[in-house]
């Protein structure tokens, strides 16, 4: 049986109906950017992350880099992050000439180390943005309370962490503000690019509505410099409907990983994901750790299986970044990690069948080397 990755497909169905009847309505009434269906969904979101303010914008990059906008971080200051996430994180922060400062991660649950914040600290810093990395949200509480002590902003990087919860608090309601994207593959994804930013401070949120609208609180009246960066109100009606089977499909996704991880405790030398006492995670992805990693992909792709690594480079090894002198070895932990790490198949609508079809495959896998180690020790 072949596994695929993701299969958006099956998303898709349940939900084409309604929106198709939606585009259809649309097309009649013409409001195709910050639509009346934008501010619906907008309210939606909001309530569903348990905070004030939602704002649609173009993507989760631009969501991080209004946010950056809206409390004036830019040439000169820093933002701590972590090294093992996806390049966006940084690359935001790069986009308003603020420096990324990367820290590492705690390698058992993937997100941001607390223990690491206060040697990162310098004048310049002004934010600390962790990410709540495939679906587990950060251990919030120790960050909430650095951040205060020390005057910061506490920005999330939520873009896979829709209706995750960290001591019961929402992902996007916990910091000053929090950035989510709806690209297709992310647990609430629209039919191409979308995103959002949530926030309970009322300021700032009107502050990122005229931003993501040339600047604009009243049409051709331009009070800042901003940008044009809009959700579409074709991609809000898809949010608005994939919205009401979010949970439902968190769940699914929850109730896979609880499968693998059955099944795969104790199975050669992998590391099932480990979480924290507190988080509710939202399996974005399903992340294991074996120092056989690149044989182990090879295998399962033999077989038809689809996995994938993320992510084999971490930021400070980026070519991008080769100007801010990082090295080999500044991160040993994140190191490690890129080199271990393997996600398996995860999405709403995968069969136990074929999550049985990847952990016998990984089982047998393993079971190949045990007997060669037998054979040895006969000897
Ligand atoms: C997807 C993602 C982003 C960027 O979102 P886009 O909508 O692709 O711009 C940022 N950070 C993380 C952790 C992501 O996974």
């Amino acid at each position: 049986m072949n596994v695929p990755f993701l299969d958006l497909r099956i998303q898709t169905a349940e939900v084409e109906a309604e929106v198709m009847a939606g585009v259809q309505d649309l097309l009649k009434r013409g409001d195709f950017v910050l639509g009346d269906g934008v501010a619906r969904f907008e309210a939606e979101f909001a309530a569903f992350c348990e905070c004030d303010h939602s704002i649609g914008v173009a993507s989760g990059f631009d969501a991080l880099k209004l946010i950056f906008r809206a409390m004036d971080i830019g040439p000169g200051d820093e933002v701590i992050t972590t090294s093992h996430t996806f390049i966006a994180t940084a690359l935001a922060i790069s986009s308003v000439g603020a420096s990324p400062v990367l820290i590492e991660v705690d390698p058992d649950t993937y997100t941001m180390d607390p223990s690491k914040i206060e040697a990162a600290l310098t004048e310049r810093t002004k934010a600390i943005l962790p990410v709540h990395l495939y679906g587990q949200p950060a251990e919030m509480v120790p960050l909430l309370e650095l951040a205060k002590k020390h005057g910061l902003k506490l920005i999330e990087d939520a873009c896979q962490a829709h209706g995750a919860r960290s001591d019961g608090r929402r992902a996007g309601s916990i910091g000053d503000a929090a950035a989510f994207s709806f690209y297709p593959g992310k647990n609430l994804g629209a039919f191409g690019d979308g995103g959002a930013v949530t926030t309970n401070d009322a300021t700032l949120a009107e502050r990122i509505r005229t931003l993501r609208n040339y600047g604009s609180a009243q049409k051709y009246f331009h009070d800042e410099l901003g940008e044009n960066s809009r959700l579409d109100t074709i991609q809000a009606l898809v949010l608005s409907e994939k919205l009401k089977k979010l949970e439902g499909w968190n769940i699914e996704r929850r109730a896979a990983a609880e499968q693998y991880t059955k099944q795969l405790c104790g199975v050669g030398d992998i590391k099932t994901p480990t979480t924290r006492k507190g988080a509710e995670p939202v399996f974005h992805l399903y992340v294991i750790q074996t120092k056989r990693r690149d044989e182990l992909q090879e295998h399962l792709k033999a077989q038809g299986i689809d996995s994938l690594i993320h992510y084999p480079v971490p930021v400070h090894l980026q070519k991008a970044y080769s100007s801010k002198g990082w090295k080999k070895g500044d991160f040993p932990q994140t190191e490690q990690l890129a080199g271990n790490i393997l996600s398996l198949p995860v999405f709403p609508g995968i069969t136990d069948a074929q999550i049985e079809t990847v952990c016998e495959s990984i089982r047998q896998f393993y079971e190949k080397n045990v007997e060669t180690g037998q054979a040895q020790l006969n000897f």
